[in-house]
């Protein structure tokens, strides 16, 4: 099959930030390479921020060259120029505070502005406008992906890197790889300064949580890649955020009533939003923050989650087609940890494919290899991420309920004493 020719081809269906990361990484290898995204524009795709961990940065540098990876540091906003994490009451009352961030590595930054920095170095093997609609294995010319208008590609190794509804994944496991997490989550974006300046003050510099009873949650993150940029360059700086801005997720659980929502949008869905929690009895205060966003940028996202058992993910044995991303462990955005892991598994792939260019493995030993990393590495983020799920799926329970709305004043109370 030509796994140890001079130019391995790959086929990667999907450039978000996992597909994109790794035809950067091919690319900057002399691999040839081509990136399907059903997506005509790579800057009109939805998205907020996404939390970049020290590991996922290291993962860049092997991907993307360095002035490209300076333009991203200048783009992003440092975690360690941040006051802690806060949670609060749905009153607005301070129950407790996350640890120092002071030697925190982890960076934020626009999903777009990433989108964009990465379709970049992506350059010219990103196809955009291309569905992949039919995965099939191995013939004699390889394993193959049919798109929508019927024309047929073959490869050496195909990569779906194709989203939690992932077609590759799916003709992979034979079914889906993940399911809904039960919860269904609405985001937008909020200048700072379009807030009371006590309500700037409130929420400050940092990134909060409010958990009221009966599944209502509330996460304001903070992102500033001007005042707080990584790296003070603004002549590389390309974020598409341009002053301090706090961006909300609004989090259900998923019921019919919930489900109706998502039929909704702007000035429609922010009044629908604000009228459940204040039948919630959550203060004007605390939603400040979503009344006064901008409705259109509001969006509704249904939560998928894989298995965070190990032994559940890439359920296939080890060949020419594998997956990465979400495609293989989808994982809600409750810890801000699964696009950092989509370019880990990027980093981690290309590490096995230049071993196979190199003759230390043959492409069915590196893939079997890379999959038990991304195992790993998917349970790791999906066992996070699904902690903050079930806390919020447990304030939907009557006893959930009542220790919620007894504790919460309590430990508000508490805080306030020890002030
Ligand atoms: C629109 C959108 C907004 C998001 N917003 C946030 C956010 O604000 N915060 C956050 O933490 N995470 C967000 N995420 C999730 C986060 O980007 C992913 O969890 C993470 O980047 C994993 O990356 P991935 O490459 O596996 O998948 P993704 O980044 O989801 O990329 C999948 C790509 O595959 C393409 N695709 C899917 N099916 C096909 C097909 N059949 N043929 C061709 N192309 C296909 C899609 O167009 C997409 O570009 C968002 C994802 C999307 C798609």
């Amino acid at each position: 099959m030509g796994a140890n020719d001079e130019r391995l081809r790959v086929i990667v269906v999907g450039g978000g930030i996992g597909g994109l990361a790794l035809a950067a990484g091919l690319r900057r290898h002399d691999f040839e390479v081509v990136v399907f995204d059903r997506d005509h524009d790579v800057a009109a795709t939805g998205g907020y921020h996404i939390t970049l961990d020290g590991r996922a940065q290291l993962a860049l540098q092997q991907l993307i060259e360095p002035d490209l990876y300076e333009r991203l540091l200048a783009s992003s906003s440092a975690l360690r120029l941040r006051d802690p994490d806060v949670f609060w009451d749905r009153r607005g009352r301070l129950l407790g505070q996350g640890r120092d961030l002071g030697s925190d590595p982890s960076i934020d930054i626009d999903r777009i502005t990433l989108r964009l920095l990465l379709a970049d170095a992506a350059g010219n093997s990103l196809k955009l406008g291309h569905t992949v609609t039919e995965v099939a294995p191995s013939s004699g010319s390889g394993p193959s992906v049919t798109l929508a208008d019927g024309v047929r590609h073959t490869a050496e190794l195909i990569v779906g890197a194709d989203g939690a509804h992932s077609v590759v994944a799916r003709h992979l496991a034979g079914g889906p790889t993940n399911q809904p997490a039960g919860l269904i989550g609405f985001s937008g974006r909020t200048p700072s300064p379009a807030l009371d300046e006590i309500e700037q003050l409130r929420l400050g510099p940092r990134s909060s949580m409010t958990i009221g009873p009966r599944g209502a949650a509330l996460y304001v993150g903070f992102l500033d890649p001007v005042g707080r940029a990584v790296l003070d360059a603004p002549e590389l700086r390309s974020a598409i955020t341009t002053g301090p801005t706090y961006i909300w997720g609004a989090m259900f659980p998923e019921s019919s009533q919930t489900n109706r929502l998502r039929k909704l949008a702007g000035t429609a869905l922010r009044d629908a939003l604000l009228h459940r929690f204040r039948g919630h009895r959550w203060t004007e205060q605390v939603l400040q923050v979503i009344e006064r966003t901008d409705p259109g940028s509001i969006a509704a996202f249904r939560f998928n989650a894989a298995s965070s058992k190990p032994q559940d993910l890439a359920p296939w044995p080890a060949g020419p087609i594998t997956a990465l991303g979400d495609a293989v462990h989808a994982t809600p955005p409750t810890a801000g940890m699964g696009a950092g892991a989509a370019i880990r598994d990027a980093a981690d792939l290309l590490r096995q494919l230049r071993a196979v260019r190199a003759k230390d493995k043959t492409l069915s030993v590196a893939i079997n290899d890379y999959e038990t990393t991304l195992r790993a590495r998917g349970s790791e983020v999906l066992t996070l991420a699904m902690k903050t799920v079930r806390w919020i799926l447990a304030t939907d329970t009557p006893i959930g309920a009542a220790a919620t709305a007894v504790v919460t004043p309590i430990l508000g109370t508490v805080r306030r004493l020890r002030s």
